[in-house]
């Protein structure tokens, strides 16, 4: 409306947001980094689990009865030892993603942003590269930018035609940054692995999209940050920012536009 003063948004992305008509209109921005960073990151890490090692493919398995005698190759994926693992946008949560992959045995961590950050990189010993060479090398794909004009459908039909066979592709920013329609292609045909996406156009997805037919394609609602305890956290740290921002303040954590 006319009015409004202050926007608080209890998420750190603030993509949802016109911030040309909001900053024009001089309203200020209250958001909530830092808080969701370690819940975001871990739900990161339990998805890229889940879809390499097909725990829900599997778990599906010993209800319909598919569990029968034991066979070498059945259920098989693919695991984290001695990887390379690229991380698309190594902010607060890709860097939090990266720590709690390394211990996995990971080999070698890539990551590409808009520029290099050798204090960010250094505790990985990740290298900078281009998206293209972190497609074409990388045996894990973890996306955690920011959606921007310059991410919006970054990763494409180019990028998935570059990725390995065997690669395996998560997405925990937004939905926005995939082509969706390249992605099924990229899954339908074996042309990468698997992909795992807690984030998707539109949301929720609808239950007819030709993704959720895909065996090698787990969905989740939007959980990133889905604790109770950073929910809350999230909560308090929103309403500190919205009451501070009425009464004319400096915000806990206010968005510089
Ligand atoms: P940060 O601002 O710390 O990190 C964002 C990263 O995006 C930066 O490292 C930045 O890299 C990178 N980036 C920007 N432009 C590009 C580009 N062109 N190519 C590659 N990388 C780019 O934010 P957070 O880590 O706190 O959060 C990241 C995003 O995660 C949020 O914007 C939000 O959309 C999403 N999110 C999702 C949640 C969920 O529930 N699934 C929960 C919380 C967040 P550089 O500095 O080099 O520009």
């Amino acid at each position: 409306g006319p009015g409004l003063k202050v926007i608080s948004t209890l998420s750190v992305g603030f993509d949802h947001l016109a911030l040309d008509e909001i900053k024009k209109r001089g309203i200020r921005v209250g958001y909530t980094p830092d808080v969701l960073t370690d819940a975001t990151a871990e739900l990161s890490v339990a998805l890229l689990l889940s879809v390499c090692r097909r725990l829900p493919e599997a778990a599906e398995q010993v209800k319909s009865g598919g569990w029968t005698t034991w066979k070498p190759l059945w259920m098989c994926g693919y695991g984290l030892s001695d990887s390379t693992v690229g991380i698309i946008g190594l902010g607060r949560i890709g860097q939090a993603v990266a720590r709690r992959l390394k211990p996995f045995g990971v080999r070698r961590f890539l990551y590409t942003g808009s520029g290099p950050k050798p204090e960010s990189a250094a505790e990985f010993g990740a290298e900078f590269v281009p998206l293209t060479r972190l497609a074409e090398e990388s045996d894990f794909v973890v996306v955690t930018c920011a959606l921007t004009p310059a991410t919006q459908g970054m990763c494409n039909k180019d990028f998935f035609s570059r990725m390995k066979k065997t690669s395996v592709f998560v997405n925990t920013s937004r939905g926005a940054v995939v082509n969706q329609e390249d992605l099924y292609d990229a899954l339908a045909s074996g042309q990468i692995a698997a992909a795992g996406l807690d984030v998707t156009t539109p949301e929720p997805l609808p239950t007819d999209h030709p993704l959720l037919s895909l065996k090698n394609c787990v969905i989740l609602p939007h959980i990133g940050s889905a604790t109770y305890a950073t929910r809350s956290t999230m909560a308090v740290l929103a309403a500190k920012n919205l009451l501070a921002g009425l009464r004319g303040e400096p915000m806990p954590h206010e968005l510089k536009l």
